[in-house]
Protein backbone atom coordinates (compact mmCIF):
# COMPACT_ATOMS: atom_id res chain seq x y z
CA UNK A 1 0.00 0.00 0.00
CA UNK A 2 1.01 3.64 -0.77
CA UNK A 3 0.78 6.91 1.40
CA UNK A 4 -1.60 8.58 -1.01
CA UNK A 5 -5.15 10.00 -0.03
CA UNK A 6 -8.04 7.43 -0.52
CA UNK A 7 -11.18 8.24 -2.51
CA UNK A 8 -14.04 6.48 -2.25
CA UNK A 9 -17.07 7.15 -4.48
CA UNK A 10 -19.73 4.53 -6.59
CA UNK A 11 -23.09 4.49 -8.11
CA UNK A 12 -25.53 2.28 -7.31
CA UNK A 13 -26.22 -0.01 -10.97
CA UNK A 14 -29.93 1.13 -11.19
CA UNK A 15 -29.31 1.69 -15.13
CA UNK A 16 -26.80 2.95 -17.57
CA UNK A 17 -24.74 5.84 -16.83
CA UNK A 18 -25.97 9.50 -17.94
CA UNK A 19 -24.89 13.09 -18.12
CA UNK A 20 -25.51 13.91 -14.33
CA UNK A 21 -22.76 11.05 -13.21
CA UNK A 22 -20.63 12.83 -15.77
CA UNK A 23 -20.66 16.04 -14.45
CA UNK A 24 -21.41 15.41 -11.02
CA UNK A 25 -18.60 12.79 -10.41
CA UNK A 26 -17.12 11.03 -13.38
CA UNK A 27 -15.36 13.21 -14.94
CA UNK A 28 -13.27 14.03 -11.76
CA UNK A 29 -12.64 10.38 -11.20
CA UNK A 30 -11.06 10.33 -14.30
CA UNK A 31 -9.06 12.90 -13.30
CA UNK A 32 -7.99 12.45 -9.79
CA UNK A 33 -7.20 8.60 -10.55
CA UNK A 34 -3.92 10.06 -11.32
CA UNK A 35 -3.47 11.48 -8.01
CA UNK A 36 -5.11 9.59 -5.39
CA UNK A 37 -5.84 5.81 -4.98
CA UNK A 38 -9.46 5.36 -5.97
CA UNK A 39 -11.80 2.95 -5.34
CA UNK A 40 -15.02 2.99 -7.25
CA UNK A 41 -18.20 0.78 -4.96
CA UNK A 42 -20.71 -0.58 -7.17
CA UNK A 43 -23.24 -0.24 -4.89
CA UNK A 44 -25.60 -3.05 -5.74
CA UNK A 45 -27.10 -3.90 -1.83
CA UNK A 46 -27.97 -0.04 -1.88
CA UNK A 47 -29.25 -0.42 -5.76
CA UNK A 48 -31.58 -3.41 -4.06
CA UNK A 49 -32.91 -1.02 -1.63
CA UNK A 50 -35.64 0.35 -3.29
CA UNK A 51 -35.42 -2.60 -6.15
CA UNK A 52 -36.04 -5.30 -3.17
CA UNK A 53 -38.67 -7.68 -5.80
CA UNK A 54 -36.43 -6.77 -9.14
CA UNK A 55 -33.27 -8.03 -7.97
CA UNK A 56 -32.91 -8.98 -11.64
CA UNK A 57 -32.91 -5.16 -12.59
CA UNK A 58 -29.64 -4.63 -10.23
CA UNK A 59 -27.56 -7.61 -11.79
CA UNK A 60 -28.26 -6.54 -15.38
CA UNK A 61 -27.13 -3.38 -14.73
CA UNK A 62 -23.90 -3.96 -13.13
CA UNK A 63 -22.13 -5.01 -16.64
CA UNK A 64 -24.04 -1.78 -18.00
CA UNK A 65 -22.23 0.46 -15.17
CA UNK A 66 -18.77 -1.08 -15.95
CA UNK A 67 -18.34 -0.40 -19.02
CA UNK A 68 -19.61 3.27 -18.50
CA UNK A 69 -16.82 4.01 -16.64
CA UNK A 70 -14.60 2.42 -18.95
CA UNK A 71 -16.05 4.28 -21.39
CA UNK A 72 -15.68 7.68 -19.43
CA UNK A 73 -11.61 6.75 -18.77
CA UNK A 74 -11.64 5.13 -15.41
CA UNK A 75 -8.50 3.14 -15.46
CA UNK A 76 -8.82 -0.43 -13.65
CA UNK A 77 -5.13 -0.70 -13.53
CA UNK A 78 -5.03 2.73 -11.56
CA UNK A 79 -8.78 2.21 -10.11
CA UNK A 80 -10.11 -0.16 -7.60
CA UNK A 81 -13.82 -1.33 -8.84
CA UNK A 82 -15.44 -3.60 -6.60
CA UNK A 83 -18.79 -4.84 -5.95
CA UNK A 84 -20.55 -4.17 -2.47
CA UNK A 85 -22.09 -7.37 -2.14
CA UNK A 86 -18.61 -8.75 -2.72
CA UNK A 87 -17.64 -6.82 0.41
CA UNK A 88 -19.25 -9.03 3.94
CA UNK A 89 -16.85 -6.35 5.77
CA UNK A 90 -19.70 -3.32 4.59
CA UNK A 91 -22.84 -5.25 6.01
CA UNK A 92 -21.27 -5.96 9.12
CA UNK A 93 -19.87 -2.63 10.18
CA UNK A 94 -23.20 -1.52 8.75
CA UNK A 95 -24.38 -3.44 11.83
CA UNK A 96 -22.35 -2.21 13.86
CA UNK A 97 -23.21 1.48 12.88
CA UNK A 98 -26.94 0.94 13.21
CA UNK A 99 -26.74 0.77 16.79
CA UNK A 100 -25.53 4.51 17.58
CA UNK A 101 -27.76 6.37 14.93
CA UNK A 102 -31.40 6.99 15.94
CA UNK A 103 -34.56 6.48 14.23
CA UNK A 104 -34.88 10.42 14.24
CA UNK A 105 -30.98 10.83 12.66
CA UNK A 106 -32.28 8.94 9.86
CA UNK A 107 -35.41 10.49 9.68
CA UNK A 108 -33.97 14.16 9.42
CA UNK A 109 -31.86 13.25 6.10
CA UNK A 110 -32.91 15.67 3.30
CA UNK A 111 -32.04 13.78 0.93
CA UNK A 112 -33.47 10.59 1.72
CA UNK A 113 -36.64 12.76 3.01
CA UNK A 114 -37.02 14.23 -0.93
CA UNK A 115 -36.21 10.58 -2.14
CA UNK A 116 -39.21 8.58 -0.22
CA UNK A 117 -41.65 11.30 -1.32
CA UNK A 118 -40.34 10.99 -4.66
CA UNK A 119 -41.18 7.41 -5.34
CA UNK A 120 -44.05 7.72 -2.74
CA UNK A 121 -43.29 4.93 -0.72
CA UNK A 122 -45.27 6.09 2.51
CA UNK A 123 -46.57 3.06 4.97
CA UNK A 124 -44.76 0.65 2.12
CA UNK A 125 -41.00 2.31 2.92
CA UNK A 126 -38.41 -0.07 2.75
CA UNK A 127 -36.41 -0.39 5.91
CA UNK A 128 -33.52 -0.84 4.43
CA UNK A 129 -33.78 2.28 1.86
CA UNK A 130 -34.61 4.50 5.45
CA UNK A 131 -31.61 3.35 6.40
CA UNK A 132 -29.07 3.21 3.39
CA UNK A 133 -27.11 6.61 4.52
CA UNK A 134 -25.91 4.27 7.52
CA UNK A 135 -24.83 1.63 5.31
CA UNK A 136 -23.19 4.43 2.72
CA UNK A 137 -21.39 5.55 5.86
CA UNK A 138 -19.93 1.93 6.07
CA UNK A 139 -18.41 2.02 2.62
CA UNK A 140 -17.21 5.19 2.89
CA UNK A 141 -14.78 4.35 6.36
CA UNK A 142 -14.36 0.65 5.45
CA UNK A 143 -11.99 2.31 2.81
CA UNK A 144 -10.40 4.83 5.06
CA UNK A 145 -11.17 7.16 2.50
CA UNK A 146 -10.85 10.91 3.34
CA UNK A 147 -12.49 12.14 -0.35
CA UNK A 148 -15.62 11.83 -1.86
CA UNK A 149 -16.17 12.93 -5.25
CA UNK A 150 -19.58 13.50 -5.37
CA UNK A 151 -23.11 15.60 -6.65
CA UNK A 152 -24.35 17.94 -3.95
CA UNK A 153 -27.63 15.54 -3.47
CA UNK A 154 -24.85 13.32 -1.15
CA UNK A 155 -23.82 16.23 0.96
CA UNK A 156 -26.00 14.98 3.43
CA UNK A 157 -24.94 11.64 3.62
CA UNK A 158 -21.19 12.99 3.86
CA UNK A 159 -22.31 14.67 7.03
CA UNK A 160 -24.09 11.77 8.27
CA UNK A 161 -20.75 9.60 7.73
CA UNK A 162 -18.86 11.73 9.82
CA UNK A 163 -21.28 11.86 12.38
CA UNK A 164 -20.85 7.82 12.77
CA UNK A 165 -16.90 8.11 12.31
CA UNK A 166 -17.00 10.28 14.81
CA UNK A 167 -19.01 8.60 17.76
CA UNK A 168 -17.38 5.42 16.78
CA UNK A 169 -14.39 6.31 17.07
CA UNK A 170 -14.97 8.44 20.03
CA UNK A 171 -16.15 4.36 21.88
CA UNK A 172 -12.75 3.08 20.84
CA UNK A 173 -9.38 3.05 22.50
CA UNK A 174 -7.63 4.85 19.51
CA UNK A 175 -8.83 6.43 16.32
CA UNK A 176 -9.38 4.04 13.41
CA UNK A 177 -11.95 5.76 11.50
CA UNK A 178 -11.32 8.50 8.81
CA UNK A 179 -12.99 11.93 8.43
CA UNK A 180 -13.87 12.07 4.96
CA UNK A 181 -14.82 15.21 3.19
CA UNK A 182 -17.04 15.84 -0.31
CA UNK A 183 -15.19 16.60 -3.42
CA UNK A 184 -18.27 18.68 -5.69
CA UNK A 185 -17.53 19.58 -9.05
CA UNK A 186 -18.30 22.68 -10.85
CA UNK A 187 -21.87 21.26 -11.98
CA UNK A 188 -22.92 19.88 -8.81
CA UNK A 189 -26.53 19.46 -9.65
CA UNK A 190 -27.36 18.70 -13.35
CA UNK A 191 -30.82 19.08 -13.75
CA UNK A 192 -32.56 16.75 -16.37
CA UNK A 193 -33.99 17.61 -19.82
CA UNK A 194 -37.37 17.93 -18.68
CA UNK A 195 -36.38 20.81 -16.12
CA UNK A 196 -36.76 18.54 -13.26
CA UNK A 197 -33.94 19.82 -10.45
CA UNK A 198 -31.92 16.56 -11.24
CA UNK A 199 -30.84 14.30 -14.00
CA UNK A 200 -32.03 10.95 -12.23
CA UNK A 201 -32.04 7.24 -13.54
CA UNK A 202 -35.12 7.21 -11.49
CA UNK A 203 -37.05 9.87 -13.09
CA UNK A 204 -36.20 8.50 -16.75
CA UNK A 205 -35.04 12.73 -17.70
CA UNK A 206 -31.92 11.78 -18.45
CA UNK A 207 -29.30 11.84 -21.36
CA UNK A 208 -27.46 8.29 -21.29
CA UNK A 209 -23.51 8.28 -22.12
CA UNK A 210 -24.54 5.42 -24.61
CA UNK A 211 -27.50 7.68 -26.55
CA UNK A 212 -27.61 7.58 -29.90
CA UNK A 213 -26.96 10.70 -32.17
CA UNK A 214 -30.79 10.78 -33.13
CA UNK A 215 -31.32 10.33 -28.90
CA UNK A 216 -29.25 13.54 -28.30
CA UNK A 217 -30.95 15.28 -31.26
CA UNK A 218 -34.51 14.94 -29.91
CA UNK A 219 -33.79 15.33 -26.17
CA UNK A 220 -31.83 18.79 -27.20
CA UNK A 221 -35.30 19.87 -28.84
CA UNK A 222 -37.36 19.05 -26.66
CA UNK A 223 -35.52 21.14 -24.08
CA UNK A 224 -37.26 23.85 -22.00
CA UNK A 225 -35.80 27.30 -22.33
CA UNK A 226 -37.43 30.78 -21.89
CA UNK A 227 -41.66 30.47 -22.44
CA UNK A 228 -42.01 34.07 -23.09
CA UNK A 229 -38.59 34.24 -25.70
CA UNK A 230 -41.33 34.13 -28.60
CA UNK A 231 -39.80 36.03 -31.63
CA UNK A 232 -35.77 35.77 -31.98
CA UNK A 233 -35.30 39.55 -31.54
CA UNK A 234 -37.25 39.54 -27.68
CA UNK A 235 -34.81 39.32 -24.37
CA UNK A 236 -34.58 36.21 -23.17
CA UNK A 237 -34.06 34.85 -19.84
CA UNK A 238 -31.24 32.60 -18.80
CA UNK A 239 -31.97 32.10 -15.36
CA UNK A 240 -34.19 28.84 -15.16
CA UNK A 241 -33.13 28.40 -18.96
CA UNK A 242 -31.74 24.07 -19.35
CA UNK A 243 -30.17 25.07 -22.60
CA UNK A 244 -27.88 27.50 -21.25
CA UNK A 245 -27.15 25.33 -17.66
CA UNK A 246 -26.18 22.82 -20.46
CA UNK A 247 -24.07 25.06 -22.30
CA UNK A 248 -22.40 26.21 -19.44
CA UNK A 249 -21.68 22.41 -18.02
CA UNK A 250 -20.41 20.85 -20.97
CA UNK A 251 -19.33 23.48 -23.71
CA UNK A 252 -15.38 23.65 -23.58
CA UNK A 253 -15.12 27.40 -24.50
CA UNK A 254 -16.53 29.29 -21.62
CA UNK A 255 -16.23 32.78 -23.50
CA UNK A 256 -18.41 31.65 -26.34
CA UNK A 257 -20.93 30.66 -23.85
CA UNK A 258 -20.60 33.87 -22.27
CA UNK A 259 -21.06 35.81 -25.36
CA UNK A 260 -24.08 33.61 -26.01
CA UNK A 261 -25.92 34.74 -22.58
CA UNK A 262 -25.27 38.78 -23.22
CA UNK A 263 -26.70 38.45 -26.92
CA UNK A 264 -29.76 35.98 -25.70
CA UNK A 265 -30.63 38.51 -22.96
CA UNK A 266 -30.24 41.66 -25.10
CA UNK A 267 -32.64 39.57 -27.82
CA UNK A 268 -31.24 38.75 -31.59
CA UNK A 269 -30.63 35.32 -30.33
CA UNK A 270 -32.68 32.32 -31.12
CA UNK A 271 -33.30 29.38 -29.08
CA UNK A 272 -32.64 27.34 -32.47
CA UNK A 273 -29.44 28.76 -32.55
CA UNK A 274 -28.21 27.98 -28.59
CA UNK A 275 -29.80 24.44 -28.77
CA UNK A 276 -27.63 23.75 -32.26
CA UNK A 277 -25.00 24.91 -30.46
CA UNK A 278 -25.48 22.41 -27.17
CA UNK A 279 -26.27 19.71 -29.68
CA UNK A 280 -23.24 19.65 -31.42
CA UNK A 281 -21.10 19.59 -28.12
CA UNK A 282 -22.85 17.03 -26.97
CA UNK A 283 -23.05 14.81 -29.94
CA UNK A 284 -18.78 15.77 -29.84
CA UNK A 285 -18.67 14.45 -25.86
CA UNK A 286 -20.72 11.33 -26.16
CA UNK A 287 -19.56 9.78 -29.79
CA UNK A 288 -16.28 8.25 -28.89
CA UNK A 289 -17.90 7.18 -25.06
CA UNK A 290 -20.59 5.68 -27.11
CA UNK A 291 -18.01 3.57 -29.39
CA UNK A 292 -15.97 2.80 -26.63
CA UNK A 293 -18.94 1.37 -25.06
CA UNK A 294 -19.86 -0.73 -27.50
CA UNK A 295 -17.12 -2.45 -27.33
CA UNK A 296 -16.83 -3.09 -23.63
CA UNK A 297 -20.35 -4.22 -23.17
CA UNK A 298 -19.44 -7.26 -25.90
CA UNK A 299 -17.24 -8.53 -23.04
CA UNK A 300 -18.99 -9.04 -20.08
CA UNK A 301 -16.78 -11.72 -19.22
CA UNK A 302 -13.97 -9.27 -19.35
CA UNK A 303 -16.19 -6.59 -16.97
CA UNK A 304 -17.14 -8.82 -14.15
CA UNK A 305 -13.54 -10.61 -14.31
CA UNK A 306 -12.33 -6.81 -13.65
CA UNK A 307 -14.97 -6.34 -10.84
CA UNK A 308 -13.87 -9.68 -9.42
CA UNK A 309 -10.04 -8.86 -9.00
CA UNK A 310 -11.04 -5.15 -7.66
CA UNK A 311 -13.02 -6.56 -5.18
CA UNK A 312 -10.55 -8.83 -3.76
CA UNK A 313 -8.27 -6.51 -3.72
CA UNK A 314 -11.40 -4.30 -1.39
CA UNK A 315 -12.07 -7.51 0.44
CA UNK A 316 -8.46 -6.87 1.89
CA UNK A 317 -8.57 -3.09 2.86
CA UNK A 318 -11.84 -3.68 4.27
CA UNK A 319 -11.46 -6.40 6.38
CA UNK A 320 -8.91 -4.94 8.05
CA UNK A 321 -11.14 -1.57 8.95
CA UNK A 322 -13.71 -4.07 10.46
CA UNK A 323 -10.72 -6.21 12.33
CA UNK A 324 -9.50 -2.80 13.83
CA UNK A 325 -13.35 -2.15 14.84
CA UNK A 326 -14.39 -5.08 16.56
CA UNK A 327 -10.97 -5.48 18.53
CA UNK A 328 -11.80 -1.68 19.85
CA UNK A 329 -15.16 -2.36 20.40
CA UNK A 330 -13.63 -5.31 22.74
CA UNK A 331 -15.29 -8.21 20.30
CA UNK A 332 -13.65 -11.45 19.96
CA UNK A 333 -11.45 -11.53 16.72
CA UNK A 334 -11.01 -15.12 15.50
P1 LIG B 1 -30.96 6.62 -8.72
O1 LIG B 1 -32.07 7.43 -9.29
O2 LIG B 1 -31.10 5.13 -8.91
O3 LIG B 1 -30.61 7.01 -7.31
P2 LIG B 1 -28.96 8.41 -9.71
O4 LIG B 1 -29.14 8.86 -11.12
O5 LIG B 1 -29.35 9.32 -8.57
O6 LIG B 1 -29.71 7.01 -9.60
P3 LIG B 1 -26.72 7.42 -8.20
O7 LIG B 1 -26.13 6.09 -8.53
O8 LIG B 1 -27.63 7.52 -7.02
O9 LIG B 1 -27.48 7.96 -9.52
O10 LIG B 1 -25.58 8.51 -8.04
C1 LIG B 1 -24.21 8.24 -8.29
C2 LIG B 1 -23.37 9.50 -8.22
O11 LIG B 1 -23.69 10.39 -9.29
C3 LIG B 1 -23.56 10.32 -6.93
O12 LIG B 1 -22.33 10.86 -6.55
C4 LIG B 1 -24.50 11.42 -7.34
O13 LIG B 1 -24.35 12.57 -6.55
C5 LIG B 1 -24.04 11.67 -8.78
N1 LIG B 1 -25.15 12.20 -9.57
C6 LIG B 1 -26.26 11.51 -9.94
N2 LIG B 1 -27.09 12.31 -10.62
C7 LIG B 1 -26.49 13.54 -10.70
C8 LIG B 1 -26.85 14.81 -11.29
N3 LIG B 1 -27.98 14.97 -11.94
N4 LIG B 1 -25.98 15.84 -11.17
C9 LIG B 1 -24.81 15.70 -10.51
N5 LIG B 1 -24.41 14.53 -9.93
C10 LIG B 1 -25.24 13.47 -10.02
MG1 LIG C 1 -29.33 8.48 -6.47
Amino acid sequence: MNNKTIILTGDRPTGPLHLGHYVGSLRQRATLQHDYQQFILVADLQGLTDNGSTPQKIQNNIPEVLADYLAAGIDPSLTTICLQSALPALAELTALYMNIVTVARVERNPTVKNEIAQKGFARSLPVGFLVYPISQAADISAFKAEVVPVGDDQLPMIEQTNEIVHKMNSLLPAPVLSHCKALLSETSRLPGIDGNAKMSKSLGNTILLSASEETIHRAVSAMYTDPNHLKVSDPGQIDGNIVFTYLDAFHPDKIKVAEMKAHYQRGGLGDRACKNELEMCLQELIAPMRERRATYIQDKGMLMAMLKKGSEQAHEVTQQTLREVKQGLGLPVF
